[in-house]
Parts: structure tokens; sequence; C-alpha cells
């Protein structure tokens, strides 16, 4: 016998059980997104690589040994399987106008993303992000706004221990002093940094603040705070960020060492974090990018946004108790017979057109084992045709849960019968 072959490491298959619960979650964000008037939008998920090489930065761990990058074989150009979404997006937005042409806009996504990590709870290979871009705002409503929606996401799904930490990144010149200082500061302590450390110092120094190594926590809590070369407009901004969401009542948490993984940030950025997680703690995070579209080769827009981890946002939910909606079909057909057998396929038919759900049972057996069946799946009503109804052209209606008796009904009457069983109205209604 051949081996079996098995998914790639990292990369899981979403069986029916769980899948059923994401498409209900899926239901949710897409009202959730709705009511704050964002608008949906579908971008490949093979892009060029210099795509994010220039919107995330070169010296990060998504570039430097987190993207499934690879030669078309066909035409050697450079290509990879998207690590995140926001670059893509941006690119869309400018390679067809959507700004320049419609003003500001509210977009999402959500779809698979893929990176090269070792996997483990909460970190996969291929995972799910749920992005949020607002494009051509620049105000500190803007930044409040995107931090609100996801609290109120929270509050939806019943969400506990989830906390807000913020902070601001500034303007680039400012980004600039403060990345002066903190190299002078970091020299001193240059044998001391691990292998990352070192290799970032004249890189990405900002990066070394963010280190879960906790050898070096004592050196990076010291270091020069971002904060303190605030400009007045950077500070201005950051300010206005924190009263909108003192006003709405959300908690918050200045973190000076939040930086965030990728370079396009500026100003506002923030986390969600939880502590039931494990490690993986991070259920959502995001800032503003305003350098990002002009970074790209468009016309200099303000933009901010986030992205939600699906993993790690729906392992938190089952966790806090949350548990999906299973949809069940209205009717489950059973029949006994060759006559009946046709008569069951029409019958089935007939519910379908009227917007009934209806699983016809295939694959013989006695009634006995086909009622299991029919009980099974959780439908309110079996049908139930044998030898008789078939020979009178008529459907027996059981209904499964609660009282009432099985009645006969003409296969023309079958939809009617059936509206009046499940919502004691006609089809019409029923069908809504
Ligand atoms: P982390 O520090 O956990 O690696 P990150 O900063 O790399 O996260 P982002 O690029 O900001 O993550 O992505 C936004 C969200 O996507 C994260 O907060 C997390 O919820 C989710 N996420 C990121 N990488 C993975 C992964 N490999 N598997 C599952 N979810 C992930
Ligand atoms: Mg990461």
């Amino acid at each position: 016998m051949s081996q079996t072959l098995q998914a790639v490491r990292g990369m899981n298959d979403i069986l029916p059980d769980d899948a059923e619960t994401w498409e209900y979650f899926e239901d949710i964000v897409r009202d959730w997104l709705q009511s704050y008037g964002y608008r949906p939008i579908r971008m490949p998920i093979v892009e060029p690589t210099p795509l994010f090489k220039r919107a995330i930065g070169e010296v990060t761990d998504i570039v430097e040994k987190e993207m499934y990058s690879f030669e078309d074989a066909l035409n050697g150009e450079h290509l990879t399987l998207r690590p995140e979404g926001t670059a893509s997006c941006v690119r869309a937005a400018i390679q067809h106008n959507l700004v320049a042409s419609g003003g500001p806009q509210r977009l999402y996504y959500y779809g698979p993303m893929f990176r090269h990590e070792r996997p483990q709870k909460g970190r996969y290979r291929q995972f799910h992000q749920i992005g949020v871009e607002a494009l051509g705002f620049a105000g500190a409503e803007t930044d409040a706004e995107l931090i609100l929606m996801c609290a109120r996401l929270w509050e939806d799904l019943g969400l506990e221990d989830v906390a807000l930490e913020i902070n601001s990144l500034g303007a680039p010149e400012e980004r600039a002093r403060h990345r002066a200082a903190l190299i002078a500061y970091l020299e001193q302590y240059q044998d001391k940094l691990d292998e990352d450390g070192k290799r970032r110092l004249y890189t990405n120094p900002l990066r070394i603040l963010d280190t879960k190594n906790p050898d070096l926590q004592p050196i990076v809590e010291a270091a020069p705070r971002l904060a303190d070369y605030l400009g007045e407009e950077s500070k201005a901004h950051f300010e206005a960020v924190q009263i909108f969401l003192k006003d709405a009542g959300i908690p918050f948490r200045i973190n000076h060492r939040l930086v965030r993984g990728l370079d396009y940030y500026n100003r506002t950025v923030f986390e969600w974090v939880t502590t039931r997680l494990g490690a993986q703690g991070t259920i959502c995070a995001g800032g503003r990018y305003d350098g990002l579209v002009e970074q790209l080769g468009g016309k200099p827009q303000p933009a901010a946004g986030f992205a939600i981890g699906i993993e790690r946002l729906l392992l938190l939910w089952k966790d806090c108790g949350g548990e999906a909606e299973r949809p069940v079909v209205d009717a489950y057909v059973v029949h006994m017979g060759d006559a009946a057998a046709r008569l069951a396929f029409r019958a089935a038919e007939a519910l379908r057109a009227h917007g009934f759900a209806a699983i016809l049972h295939c694959g013989g057996g006695s009634f006995k084992s086909q009622m299991k069946k029919a009980d099974a799946s959780g439908a309110p009503v079996a049908l139930v045709i044998g030898e008789d109804e078939a020979a009178a052209g008529e459907v027996g209606l059981k209904p499964m849960r609660g009282p009432g008796a099985q009645q006969r009904v003409a296969l023309d009457a079958l939809p009617e019968a059936m509206a009046q069983l499940l919502y004691g109205g006609d089809d019409e209604e029923g069908a809504e």
C-alpha cells in the first residue's frame, strides 16, 4: 500500500464541525463590519515578492525568515504567498485608483495568510485574518473608531480577559532621532545582546525593544522611550485618540515598548492581548500607516487599520464558552421501494423550490434505520414515503420534535403543509 499523504505541517484542515463554527462566526463578522460602513475587497493570495519587501520592510521577521517565496517556473517571476493583507489591499487600492476616484475607503478582507513559523497552539503556517483598512483618513477619530470596533466585536462575542495596549510611534523624523539615541544606548550593552539583537542593532534597533528574551528585559526596560521624542503634532494626535477611548469607556494601557513587527506603522499602534492563550496572546494588532500608500507608489494618503487572527480569536471564544448555532435542515426524506424513491426525489426538490432545506435519504436500509438518520440530522420534520403513499401520490409528514401527529398530504400541498408545521403560517413567509 502506498503511504498516505498528509497536509503540509502547520496548515490545517478545518473539518465540518469547526467549519460550521467558522461560518457562523463569519456571519457575525460581516454584520459587524457592515455596521461601521466597511466594504469587502478580495485580493489574490499570491503577490509579487517586492511588494512585501517594500511594504513590510527588509529587516523584519516576516521578510527575513517567514515568507513562502518562489520563482514562477514558467516566467521566472518572484512571487510570495501573502503573509499579511495590508500590503495587497493598499496595492489594489492604488492600482485601481480607489481613493483618488472614490474618496476615502473603508475596506475589509478575510482569508488565509502564510508564514513559515514554528507551528504551535495559536501559531500556524497557514492562518486566517480579518483585515480592516481605512484609507484616506487622517484624524485621530479613525484610529479610535478602529479600536472601538474591536471592542464591540469582543462584546458581541462575549470575550473575556482581553486587554488593550497602545503606543505612538510618532513621525519618521521623530523615530530617526529616537533611533540614534537608542543605538547609542544599546551600544553600551552590545556584548550582552542576543544574536537577533546584535544583528538588529544598526538595521532595526526599534525591534530590539520588542524582544521576548527575558535576559534582555532590564536593558530594554531602561532604554530611551519614543514618547520622549514625539513632536507636538504626534503628541496631540495620540492625546486625541486617548480622549476618544476614555469617552467610550475603553480601558487601555500605554505600552512604551509596543513597536509592532512591520515597518510601515507611524503614530498610533495597538494590540489586543489575552492571558488565556499562553504565549500566543495577541488576537488583534494594528495602527496607523500614513506613509505606506506613497511608499508603494501611490499619491500620499493617510491610512490606518488592523488585523485579527481568526484561529486565536476562535480559541479564545471557545474558552469563554462561545458556541455556534448549528444549521439544521428542515426535513429528512425517508422512503422504501422504487416508486417511493421516485416520489421522494420529487418531494425533496419541491421543498427546496419553496426555500426549505431537505436531505434526501440515499443508500437504502430499513425504515427504522432511516428514521434514526432522520433523528440524527436534527431535522424537525421527517417526510415518510412508503408503497402506500407512493401509490396515492402522497407524502407522510412526521414531526420529529415536539407534539403533532403524522399526517398525509398530496405532493402539491407539501410546501404549504410544511410551512404550517414549522411556522404555523404559509410557506411564503416561512421561506423568508
Ligand atoms: P506574533 O507576535 O504573535 O508573531 P505578529 O505581530 O507577527 O504576531 P501580525 O502580523 O500583527 O502578527 O498579525 C496580526 C494577527 O494575526 C496577530 O495578532 C495574530 O492574532 C495573528 N497571527 C499572526 N501570525 C500568526 C500565525 N502564524 N498563526 C496564527 N495567527 C497569527
Ligand atoms: Mg509574527
